[in-house]
């Protein structure tokens, strides 16, 4: 069984957990940097992306989640996670962006009228239409290379990928339907083999 990792400093923590053991993953919380040792993917879930990016700085899990990046390890950033994901500078401020997969960002780019919103969304690579639920989402306004995008709303991208790291806007754990988590999963499964020579 593959060890998921999930931030919890700030927001959608349990609920990720939860979704993750349903999937018979082993599931466990990350608040310091010691407890990044032994896993084989780490989630970073909604919530606020300047909260927690300032706890990430203030519990000096910067340098020790790049460090998770360099090693290869698949990383699954949800909403808020997504935001803290990308290279994004399209709003050059002091919060943090750890720049794993190079992406523009617009932060709650649905509007403030349509604060959370429920949607059945196409998504690259799953059979059936994922329950979707967005709130205060971001959406990506571009992609760079080697991005490919798994899903779009009215024209917004709202999903994507690299071999290392997954993306969505939305969160696949407030739902029953554990369809994104299992895609993110097999990503895990197959990250351990990716780049080696198997003999
Ligand atoms: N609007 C939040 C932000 O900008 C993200 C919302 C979420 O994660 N559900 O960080």
């Amino acid at each position: 069984t593959k060890k998921i990792g999930v931030l919890a400093l700030q927001g959608a923590v349990t609920e990720h957990i939860l979704s993750l053991e349903k999937l018979g993953a082993r599931a466990t919380a990350v608040k310091l940097p010691a407890d990044l040792d032994g896993l084989d993917g780490l989630i970073i879930p909604g919530g606020e992306s300047t909260a927690i990016g300032r706890l990430i700085r203030e519990q000096h899990l910067e340098e020790p989640l790049r460090t998770f990046f360099e090693a290869g390890k698949p990383i699954f950033g949800t909403c808020a996670g997504l935001i803290l994901c990308s290279t994004d500078r399209s709003h050059p401020t002091g919060d943090l962006r750890l720049g794993f997969i190079e992406m523009e960002v617009e932060r709650n780019g649905f509007g403030r009228q349509i604060d959370s919103f429920e949607a059945l969304l196409p998504f690259e690579g799953i059979a059936e239409p994922v329950e979707a639920v967005f709130i205060r989402a971001p959406y990506i306004q571009s992609v760079g290379a080697g991005v490919t995008v798994l899903a779009t709303i009215d024209g917004k991208i709202v999903a994507a990928e690299t071999d290392q790291i997954l993306v969505t806007a939305f969160h696949p754990e407030l739902t029953d339907d554990l369809a994104v988590l299992q895609y993110f999963l097999e990503k895990v499964n197959q990250g351990s083999t990716n780049g080696r020579t198997v003999h």
